[in-house]
């Protein structure tokens, strides 16, 4: 298992709970979503309405499953989580909805991956708060008409481009969650390390900070793998010594880059020369599946600038070359 995968762990899920913000002002990063969410909570309160429907897409660990119960306590309803490969027939929407009380929030995780059958029952449900049913078989199949409540859909996806356009136009508030910079992550590592009750260096913390990817999953994970170091060999404080010699013992590098990124990144240099390679060539000589180099391996590179994408396929960067100590090729642009 990576180390640095945004995606949770079963070890991830007994802290998750207790690390999450319960509420926006706790909420660290995410500045400009904030401010939106913020006017729209506040507006929604004053007009004792149910809030508009809201998509969160963006990768994984950055934050959404949090932001859905934020919101749900700051309008002060409760929350009902499930996700779109959970929805198998039209029969578990309409069990889950008529469950809610009015104001309250439905959450969808993976929202993209709803069947298209449920997608057409949940339009009614988002629009107009009603729930078409088709009772019986055969010809005895008669349509039922469920009121619902006024209630909040939160969808959430890290695959945006992957929602059918219909469903993604039923969402008022579409917001998009980017990774975190170094200070906000920071921030995050020494609240979880004050919550774990364990004392960190703000060095210590930065350094944390700095490899986990702009994701803080991987942040509070590393913090924990730092943390049990520290026990072990150290006193227990985690001094930014401490953190360096954990993080290195964990492979992460000073990028946060491990080592599949490693393989993947050299590899395009030493065979394709740099690149442009497409991604099912990159598939096929590092043995990773197409989708999970998409989803999992690249949004970050890309976002650290060590690869570009290109109509022609991906690229490894100046940056990647200097970072891998390899020497740049003379006559390249890029
Ligand atoms: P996602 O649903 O996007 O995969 P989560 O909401 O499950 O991500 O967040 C993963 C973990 O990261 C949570 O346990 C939470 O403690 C922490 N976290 C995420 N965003 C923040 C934030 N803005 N401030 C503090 N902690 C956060």
């Amino acid at each position: 298992e990576r180390v640095i995968s945004g995606d949770v762990t079963n070890f991830d899920e007994r802290f998750e709970q207790s690390l999450r913000p319960q509420f926006l002002s706790q909420y660290i990063g995410q500045e400009k979503v904030k401010d939106n969410l913020s006017i729209f909570i506040e507006a929604a309160r004053g007009r004792n309405e149910s809030l508009d429907h809201v998509l969160l897409y963006g990768p994984p660990g950055l934050g959404k499953t949090t932001l859905a119960s934020v919101i749900a306590n700051e309008m002060n309803v409760n929350i009902r989580m499930t996700s779109g490969p959970a929805i198998e027939r039209p029969g578990d929407l309409a069990a889950v909805v008529s469950s809610l009380e009015p104001g309250d929030v439905l959450f969808i995780d993976e929202i993209h991956r709803l069947n298209r059958s449920i997608e057409e029952v949940l339009y009614p449900a988002m629009e107009d708060f009603c729930l078409d049913i088709v009772v019986g078989k055969g010809p005895a199949a008669r349509s039922v008409r469920l009121d619902l409540p006024p209630f909040t859909l939160i969808g959430a996806t890290t695959r945006a481009g992957a929602l059918s356009a219909p469903l993604r136009d039923r969402f008022g508030v579409p917001l998009r969650l980017e990774f975190y910079e170094v200070g906000p992550l920071t921030n995050i590592v020494v609240r979880s390390a004050s919550l774990f009750e364990v004392a960190i260096d703000e060095q210590a913390a930065v350094e944390i900070a700095r490899r986990s990817r702009g994701t803080p999953r991987i942040a509070n994970r590393l913090l924990r793998r730092v943390r049990d170091y520290a026990q072990v060999r150290g006193n227990g404080n985690i001094t930014v010594e401490t953190a360096q010699e954990a993080l290195e013992m964990l492979q992460v590098d000073s990028h946060g880059l491990d080592h599949i990124d490693h393989k993947l990144l050299t590899g395009m240099i030493e065979r394709f020369r740099g690149g442009p390679v497409g991604v099912d060539t990159i598939s096929a000589s590092i043995g990773e599946e197409s989708v999970t180099i998409e989803d999992v391996y690249e949004p970050y590179l890309l976002q650290i600038g060590f690869l570009q994408r290109t109509p022609r396929g991906r690229i490894a960067t100046r940056l990647a070359y200097d970072h891998f100590g390899y020497a740049f090729p003379a006559g390249q642009d890029y």
